[in-house]
């Protein structure tokens, strides 16, 4: 269907006969785009693969053990962590006001290190620009929930919802976590029941998001905050690998926000939007997978040094680049509360 769910203006093809390339579920997608409000979206399939097969082999069904969070969480940081762990750990130590254990790393080196632009957003994205707390905190679709154990491990009262059967088992038996199996709509969560809600990449995977943030708000007690994290398609990585950057991912992602059209979804669900920004703390990954797409049409299955070093660069660029132009950052996030 070519009419956009906003404006109700005709939209038209930006792209033709995608593939899958990260999962190689078989089939060829189209992406719509409306040019009044910049929300694109993707059509379905003509050979009607079905959306059931398009998560099998996806990445949020894991742990991450060789993440320093996850050590944190497990009580498994020790001064034999790299030096780039350590690095990380101290500074999130910072961030959060705690004092730092297991780092070794110099407090000055830290404090210079905090002040800069891609240490500060890398560490604030990994509470969700949350920081700590001791209110009540639902993460919808929370995956294998490692951001959650974080969370409690810095005073949050954490919950979780996720749809996946396996993800979910993972929150909970490796864990420990209070996971509930479902997707956004089914649940029976009271209204004005969290403190903080988050969506960590999952409103461009829901089939109607309107209804999504409306449940998100419903859910918010007055005052609180809502963040959303999503793919920017007005970002520097589309504009520069257009069909072959990273975060197309079709056919899982059925649209596409850019910093207008996510506020037009936050505005008519009764939310208020706090702050709209952009963040350039994975765009190593943008040029890393990107390029590979571009040149091989798939996601790469080993990263070799020189081009890690180059995905790097490019971060340090974008990251530089958004104190001059700030929505131009690949991921963008919305903070959002609600009046009553
Ligand atoms: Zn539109």
């Amino acid at each position: 269907m070519l009419t956009c769910m906003f404006c109700r203006k005709k939209g038209e093809i930006l792209y033709r006969n995608l593939i899958d390339v990260f999962c190689g579920v078989k089939g060829k997608w189209d992406i719509a785009i409306c040019r009044q409000c910049g929300i694109a979206w993707r059509l379905s399939s003509s050979d009607g693969s079905q959306r059931s097969n398009f998560y099998n082999e996806y990445y949020t069904h894991r742990l991450n053990t060789e993440d320093w969070a996850f050590k944190l969480v497990s009580g498994n940081t020790n001064k034999n962590m790299p030096l780039g762990q350590r690095i990380q750990l101290a500074l999130f130590f910072n961030d959060v006001g705690l004092s730092v254990t297991h780092s070794s790393v110099n407090p000055a080196m830290i404090r210079i290190l905090g002040k800069s632009r891609i240490a500060h957003e890398i560490i604030r994205g990994r509470t969700c620009w949350l920081g700590s707390g001791n209110g009540k905190l639902l993460d919808i679709g929370c995956g294998s929930g490692q951001f959650l154990a974080l969370m409690r491990h810095i005073g949050w009262d954490v919950t979780g919802l996720e749809p996946d059967t396996k993800a979910c088992e993972c929150a909970r038996n490796r864990l420990g976590l209070n996971v509930f199996e479902g997707t956004w709509d089914a649940h029976t969560f009271e209204r004005n029941t969290f403190d903080a809600i988050t969506g960590i990449h999952v409103i461009e995977h829901v089939e109607k998001p309107i209804d999504f943030m409306k449940q998100c708000v419903k859910l918010l007690r007055p005052g609180g905050r809502i963040v959303i994290v999503t793919p920017n398609l007005s970002g520097i990585g589309h504009r520069l690998f257009r069909a072959s950057f990273r975060d197309i991912d079709c056919p899982r992602h059925l649209y596409l926000f850019s910093p207008s059209s996510l506020k037009a979804v936050v505005e008519c669900s009764g939310g208020r939007i706090l702050r709209l920004f952009t963040s350039a703390r994975h765009a190593r990954w943008t040029w890393v997978d990107s390029t590979h797409i571009h040149c091989f049409g798939c996601f790469p299955k080993k990263v070799g040094r020189m081009t890690m070093l180059c995905g790097m660069v490019f971060q340090i660029c974008e990251s530089y680049l958004l104190s001059l132009m700030p929505l131009l950052g690949d991921e963008l996030i919305a903070e959002i509360t609600k009046d009553d």
